[in-house]
């Protein structure tokens, strides 16, 4: 299949491709390299059925050019990690918002099947265990930056859901649970890399609030085959699935866990959310997927481990960031 993939020089797009070519798919890549990164797709350039374009959504044109190349859109561009969205929420519901109407309407044109990537971001402080897709939405106030983020990709989904209702337009939606390994960048906020980046640096490594709230972290290989997958199944279409691990822990075990697997001096350090984000951030307390639904479809289970996963992650960066040099 052809195959364009939005934000394609992100983290989790950049795997997508690997997988989809090692497939033999061919893959477009459109990015604007805002917080995606060159060095991401750097050893897919040279593969023959690999093809990019620095540039953004926003530009009508080239999105519709993109669009018609291809069989299936992969709609990952969007502003993401909890900093970004607390520091630039204009800029978050916007591209999230406006990026991904111009997306449906392209794709609507040729009724090519978009998957959209949403994010369990979007069940917000509901206290539910697990997190089911037709659950309801639990969002705090427009006062707390976070929660635009949320907002706009519930609107991303609900206009995915409508453009199929009524146009038809195929669509599927994936909320997307903590997803994580090599290549992701902590510079929007996102904690496993911070975490390993710290402790591989011999610095404190850094709890947000209480440690007690906990995530499920997914191994972006096995959310990337399931994404391969989905596209191949028709009953998929028209339909809202989680995706990542339900392996839970705190967030304070998982700092344990990458002190122990780096093996250094580190010490945890715990910082109140007021001084890590902003006055009056809300965080969620738990947050676990229920992967009935995409285990029913496809077969989905995650099959690699936290502690894997933070191996991985720590082999990576041990080889590819300049801080490590120094490293415990
Ligand atoms: N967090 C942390 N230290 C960091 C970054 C994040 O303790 O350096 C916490 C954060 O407050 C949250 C959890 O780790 O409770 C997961 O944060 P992340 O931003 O990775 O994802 P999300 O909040 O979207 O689940």
């Amino acid at each position: 299949m052809r195959i364009l993939i939005t934000g394609g020089a992100g983290f989790i797009a950049s795997h997508l491709a690997e997988h989809l070519l090692a497939a033999g798919d061919e893959v477009w890549a459109l990015d604007d390299l805002s917080t995606g990164s060159i060095e991401n797709i750097e050893h897919l350039k040279p593969h023959p059925k690999y093809h990019y374009q620095i540039g953004s959504i926003m530009d009508t044109a080239t999105l519709a050019e993109m669009v018609d190349r291809c069989d299936v859109i992969y709609h990952l561009a969007a502003a993401v990690g909890v900093r970004l969205i607390v520091e630039s929420p204009v800029r978050t519901i916007e591209t999230n918002i406006r990026g991904t109407e111009l997306v449906l309407e392209a794709a609507a044109k040729k009724k090519k099947l978009v998957v959209i990537a949403s994010t369990s971001e979007v069940y917000g402080k509901s206290t539910k265990i697990p997190f089911c897709e037709e659950d309801d939405l639990v969002i705090g106030p427009p006062t707390r930056g976070r929660w635009s983020y949320a907002c706009s990709k519930a609107i991303d989904e609900f206009l995915a859901l409508a453009y199929w209702k009524e146009r038809r337009q195929p669509v599927i939606v994936m909320r997307f649970f903590n997803t994580v390994g090599p290549r992701q960048t902590g510079r929007y906020g996102m904690v496993l890399p911070n975490f390993v980046r710290q402790a591989l640096a011999g610095e404190p490594v850094t709890v947000f609030g209480p440690g007690t709230q906990s995530r499920c972290f997914g191994y972006v290989g096995d959310v990337v085959e399931a994404l391969g997958k989905l596209i191949r199944v028709p009953e998929a279409i028209g339909h809202v699935f989680n995706v990542g691990s339900d392996e839970e822990v705190t967030i304070d075990e998982l700092a344990r866990r990458v002190c122990r697997i780096v093996g250094g001096k580190s010490q945890i350090a715990h910082i109140p959310y007021e001084q890590a984000y902003e006055e009056g951030f809300e965080d969620m307390h738990r947050r676990v997927p229920s992967l009935e639904k995409i285990g029913r479809l496809i077969g989905y289970k995650p099959k690699t481990t936290l502690d894997q996963i933070i191996e991985k992650v720590v082999e990576y960066e041990r080889a590819h960031s300049p801080r490590s040099l120094h490293s415990v």
